[in-house]
């Protein structure tokens, strides 16, 4: 459906759990309270309202996190939301560290892509940043997917190795460089994605886009921009002659994209975002586990998925950080 705004909403991203077996420092820097497993949507829960959604107009979920494959039989509940009418795509974004191990299940679900989130190539580096020692077991599970088939991207958030551990890194571009140059070898897209003043990214050392898309710009002068619009997201892609994956970059703060916004999220808990940059939603949890008949609940549901469509704001408040009502952290939003 359309919000106020005339944006058609079609995408929505399903956080699973907010645990994680990594603690990047801009999301989830250290331990998090758990929320009991009985406060945390079951599977069930969670297809009733991806049904709910489909009945609105969309088409097409992620599931994230935390990190999702951390969720017990994560991938049967991929496999239910595949089943689902007028779901026409599900995809994953995960960290990677078990992926190899879930390849297959994933495949047999049925995934449609899987998004893996890696900020650096350099092992010391990503220590550093997520506090394990997993960037094996990342590519690892990185070839896996590309050895079944699967589509996959990398998203990397830039750290500023100037400002977060200036010893660590002589060149402030070393990683992009290092991860552009995976495009190169394997057909995977690159996206760089903004940091954004969400949790504990507010504040964290990283690169903005506006110093580094023209950066790349610099290096690859041969980038070739793609004007027709790719997957899900507002990321603008750029191909470099000789590649085999596109370079991409999503600009939360120095390339607003709200005009074009399609998604809204679930939390774990239930709650029906609008928009990453507030708090405002709707709690179908309360909905769905209230003692309503059938036929109520149903109707319900509908009226908070289309209340949390109409109240989508028109832009999200990065650049105003004062009016940035959102306070959890992005671990618990799934990004
Ligand atoms: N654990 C999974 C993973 O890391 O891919 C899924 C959840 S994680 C919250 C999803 C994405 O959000 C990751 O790519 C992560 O880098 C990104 N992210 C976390 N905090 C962010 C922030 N403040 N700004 C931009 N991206 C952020
Ligand atoms: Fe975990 Fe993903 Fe957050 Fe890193 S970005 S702490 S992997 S949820």
């Amino acid at each position: 459906m359309r919000d106020r705004y005339g944006r058609e909403i079609d995408y929505l991203r399903i956080s699973v759990t907010d645990k994680c077996n990594l603690r990047c420092k801009y999301c989830m820097p250290g331990d998090i309270e758990s929320i009991p497993m009985g406060k945390i949507l079951s599977f069930e829960e969670i297809a009733y309202i991806a049904g709910r959604a489909a009945e609105l107009g969309i088409s097409r979920l992620r599931i994230t996190g935390g990190e999702p494959l951390v969720r017990k039989d994560c991938c049967t509940l991929i496999k239910m939301l595949k089943s689902l009418p007028g779901i026409e795509q599900v995809m994953l974004t995960t960290n990677g560290v078990v992926l190899e191990k879930h390849i297959d299940e994933l495949l047999n679900a049925g995934v449609d892509g899987i998004n893996i989130s890696i900020d650096t190539l350099d092992r010391d580096r990503f220590r550093s940043v997520t506090g394990a020692d997993g960037l094996s077991d990342v590519l690892n599970g990185l070839s896996a997917a590309l050895s079944k088939g699967i589509k996959v991207r990398i998203n990397a958030v830039s750290v500023d190795w100037d400002r977060y551990h200036k010893d660590m890194c002589s060149d402030p571009y070393e990683d992009a460089w290092s991860l552009i140059d995976l495009a190169r070898e394997k057909p995977v897209d690159v996206r760089f994605i903004e940091m954004m003043p969400i949790g504990y990214g507010k504040g964290f050392p990283a690169i903005p886009h506006d110093i580094l898309i023209p950066a790349i710009k610099e290096r690859f002068g041969d980038m070739i921009p793609e004007e027709s619009r790719r997957g899900n997201g507002p990321a603008k892609y750029y191909r470099i002659p000789g590649y085999k994956g596109s370079i991409g970059f999503i600009s939360a703060v120095h390339g607003k994209f709200c005009d074009s916004c399609n998604r809204i999220r679930l939390t774990s808990k239930g709650y029906l975002k609008s928009c990453l940059s507030y708090d405002t939603g709707v709690d179908l949890m309360d909905i769905i586990r209230s003692d309503m008949t059938d036929d109520e609940k149903r109707d319900a549901v509908l009226a908070g998925i289309e209340k949390a469509i109409l109240c989508k704001p028109a832009a999200h408040s990065f650049t105003k950080e004062e009016n940035i009502s959102e306070k959890h952290a992005m671990s618990a939003i799934g990004g």
